[in-house]
């Protein structure tokens, strides 16, 4: 497999500041208002690399500096199944996980899956352990990659996301997992990796705001645009963090200016599960900000969802070139779904596509029927679904799973700077 390293620069989104060297940069040193950098690539037009490892093939446009075995990417294809049910003509899906008959093996069944390995590449220095903290699915994917090329990770995952670390493959020693226990969710995982992140020799990957991360999950619309031949113009995904939904646009932006795709500005329909909803229900009101709520009240609310991967408390929402601006420049829509439409939907998946879907999925599918039955989309307007991850049920049965145990249990009352620098130091 060759590597060939990218030629890339970072740019500030809101001041328009460039750096031209990188250093796992996270955002712009002037003293302004959050916001992202975004990286600009020097290949204009996307070459996409036949002999490159994985979704390294799209490495013109993800800022890899150094080789990180890969396997997956996304599935491209036009719907037949779905698509008739539904009414569409131009329904294309873009699936990210195991379904061996479409030559999809994303051993993690998930998207997250595209952004460890160029966030790995992009980040050089062995000497500091990436810190991650996760609901479960980013933390299996990063698991995942580091396993496979003996990379010092430091995972730090809530309870409920234990049952999420699996992996068909043995995990490497320089993997640990921290658990956060004692009624935590996926806001104290944060809070606990933040700290461990800021003592010396860690380093935290980033979240929302690291370029390879973003970049990465563009994947699944280069994808489906490269098979296709044209930019879609719906995008329907569901968020947790939004941060699905400012990759995609960040990757039309550049498929634009590549000019052999169309000048389409792809509308983005997001969708949340109900009754966790602070983006869409900020959205409908055209707001900047999230509605305010107290701990408890967010924490009520997580617990009654089925796709709890979708229980991000502070997406990257408000920050400049984040979830907001995405919705407005491209004049999208948010959603809302229930556990009960998303189980309808995700079986209406599998009868007609013929794969099973992970919650989050489901949720996916509900709004693209919501909007058809809205008349939000046209019948043969070109429509690209995000599964964002499948094939579990069908992986599980064909082989034999192992799971990642916590190597230390932090409570999540006794999270302080003082616990952390006793245990991590
Ligand atoms: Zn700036």
């Amino acid at each position: 497999m060759s590597f060939k390293p990218t030629t890339y620069t970072l740019k500030c989104v809101h001041c328009g500041k460039v750096y031209t060297e990188d250093n796992h940069r996270l955002g712009c040193d002037e003293d302004h208002k959050p916001a992202f950098v975004r990286a600009q690539y020097g290949s204009r037009q996307l070459t996409v690399r036949e002999g490159a490892e994985g979704m390294f093939r799209f490495g013109d446009w993800l800022p890899l500096c150094r080789p990180v075995k890969n396997t997956g990417y996304p599935v491209a294809y036009k719907s037949e199944g779905l698509a008739a049910r539904l009414g569409l003509s131009d329904l294309w899906i873009s699936f990210s996980g195991y379904w061996p008959e479409r030559g999809a093996d994303m051993r993690t069944c998930t998207f997250k899956e595209l952004e460890a390995p160029p966030v790995l590449s992009r980040f050089t220095d062995d000497s500091r352990t990436v810190v991650v903290a996760s609901a479960g699915n980013t933390a299996r994917a990063f698991a995942e990659i580091c396993s496979a090329n003996d990379i010092p990770l430091l995972l730090v995952v809530n309870e409920v996301g234990f049952s999420n670390l699996w992996s068909t493959r043995p995990f490497s020693e320089k993997v640990r997992l921290v658990g956060v226990v004692g009624g935590a969710d996926y806001f104290d995982a944060i809070s606990l990796s933040g700290m461990i992140a800021s003592l010396p020799g860690y380093v935290p990957e980033g979240g929302a705001k690291n370029v390879a991360r973003r970049d990465g999950m563009g994947i699944s619309v280069l994808a489906a645009v490269t098979e296709a031949g044209r930019i879609p113009d719906h995008y329907f995904q569901a968020v947790g963090s939004g941060t699905g939904g400012v990759s995609a646009w960040e990757a039309v932006q550049r498929l634009r200016a590549d000019g052999r795709f169309g000048d389409v500005n792809m509308k983005l329909h997001l969708v949340q599960n109900h009754p966790f909803t602070p983006m869409t229900d900020a959205w409908t009101r055209r707001s900047r900000s999230l509605p305010q709520m107290t701990d408890d009240e967010a924490r009520s609310l997580i617990a009654q969802i089925n796709a709890f991967v979708l229980s991000n408390r502070r997406p990257p929402y408000a920050v400049v070139g984040g979830v907001f601006d995405a919705l407005t420049e491209t004049e999208g829509v948010m959603y809302s779904v229930t556990n009960q439409e998303a189980e309808s939907a995700g079986k209406l998946f599998e009868d007609t596509e013929g794969i099973d879907l992970t919650p989050a999925a489901k949720v996916a599918v509900a709004s693209l029927k919501q909007a058809v039955d809205k008349g939000l989309v046209q019948v043969d307007d070109m429509i690209l679904l995000n599964i964002t991850g499948g094939g579990e049920k069908r992986l599980f049965s064909e082989h034999k799973i192992n799971y990642l145990k916590p190597h230390i249990e932090v409570k999540r009352s006794e999270i302080s700077e003082e616990t952390v620098k006793k245990i991590f130091a």
